[in-house]
């Protein structure tokens, strides 16, 4: 009787992200693919706590069920366990398709599966968004661009791809979902937008992404070798935005040692086929169209994703006999 009074406490008890309140009039159902990620859980939130009604769907290949899980239970928020590669049948107003595998390691692991999701994926979320009369956006990536030609990248670059390298699988994969949404526009007037995002960083990203930040922190934290890949230069990047501030691997190697106040070295490594040599977001047409622009200052945001990747060795060394 006593743990059975004691489940029902907690279960009152239970509390949620403050959420507003919206009429049904305001109110949209949003089907986030890929919500259960790392861009996609913060998109949640934000969705969430601004009083609409959020479906989850993920299939978990490199997102957690714990990055949305202060949600579970609350009468607005749905989560399914749904590969985007099968059909999906449900009635949403706007969809935000996020369901990608976004670093090198992950897209790689399989690449065939990589281009199932990108392809047949972005098919059928488009066929529910022709059905529905959703609004989707899609979330690109700047791998669109290759290893570019032209610096920095505005929209117009067509950017510079090898179709049959070892990034191929996701970057001619995101060319084509790019493709796709135009023909669903243009052939039966579906509401689409495509974000370019640019590398970015923050907390709730994988620990095991395999880019560069989260390489260097965790190197840092364990005192390993910082990987340094000597020719590139990165593009910074926060929360689901591209910054247009340019720093040397090297560089950022250095910044991230001193912050995590590490005795790490620095290993210089050979590139890796295909890397991006340098990349750079244009952002003048987002800042005249959208009002955008970065807010958070680089060592702000490096900070925030230190923090949490202490949290998280933390909670692995705590839990590793359970
Ligand atoms: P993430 O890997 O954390 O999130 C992707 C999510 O999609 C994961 O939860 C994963 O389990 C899910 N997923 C993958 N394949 C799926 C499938 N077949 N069916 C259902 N769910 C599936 O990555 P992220 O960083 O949050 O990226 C989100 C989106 O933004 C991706 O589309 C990615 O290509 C794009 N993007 C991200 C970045 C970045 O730097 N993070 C840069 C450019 C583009
Ligand atoms: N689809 C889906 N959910 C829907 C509607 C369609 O998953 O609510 C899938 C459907 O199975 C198909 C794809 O989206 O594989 C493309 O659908 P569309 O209607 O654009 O093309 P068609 O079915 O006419 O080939």
């Amino acid at each position: 009787l006593i743990p059975g009074i004691f489940l029902l406490i907690s279960s009152f008890s239970q509390k949620y992200p403050p959420v507003k309140f919206l009429s049904e009039k305001d109110r949209k159902r949003i089907l986030i693919t890929g919500g259960a990620g790392f861009v996609g859980s913060h998109l949640t939130d934000k969705l969430m706590m601004d009083g609409h009604e959020v479906t989850v769907v993920d299939n978990f290949f490199t997102g957690r069920k714990r990055n949305v899980e202060h949600w579970i239970g609350h009468e607005n928020f749905e989560l399914i366990n749904h590969d985007v590669v099968e059909p999906l049948y449900i009635e949403v107003d706007q969809i935000y398709h996020l369901a990608s595998p976004a670093s090198p390691p992950n897209y790689m692991y399989n690449p065939i599966k990589t281009l199932k999701t990108n392809t047949i994926g972005t098919l059928n979320m488009l066929g529910l968004a022709k059905r529905v009369g959703a609004r989707l956006l899609l979330a690109s990536t700047s791998e669109v661009y290759g290893d570019p030609e032209v610096h920095p990248q505005n929209e117009e670059y067509w950017g510079h791809v090898n179709p049959i390298g070892p990034r191929a699988c996701y970057d001619e994969g995101e060319r084509v979902t790019e493709t796709m949404c135009f023909a669903y526009l243009e052939q039966e007037g579906v509401e689409v937008r495509v974000a370019r995002i640019f590398n970015t960083f923050g907390s709730r990203m994988h620990m095991k992404d395999g880019r560069v930040v989260s390489n260097f922190i965790l190197q840092a934290l364990q005192g390993e070798p910082l990987t340094v890949r000597p020719l590139l230069l990165a593009l910074l990047l926060f929360l689901s935005l591209g910054n247009p501030e340019e720093h040397t691997i090297l560089e950022f190697a250095e910044l991230i040692r001193s912050l995590v106040v590490s005795r790490s070295q620095i290993q210089f490594l050979p590139e890796g086929q295909d890397d991006p040599q340098r990349r750079q977001p244009d952002i003048r047409k987002a800042k005249m169209m959208l009002g955008w622009e970065p807010v958070v200052p680089l060592e702000e945001g490096l900070n925030k994703t230190i923090q949490y990747f202490s949290r998280e060795l933390e909670h692995q060394a705590n839990n590793q006999y359970i």
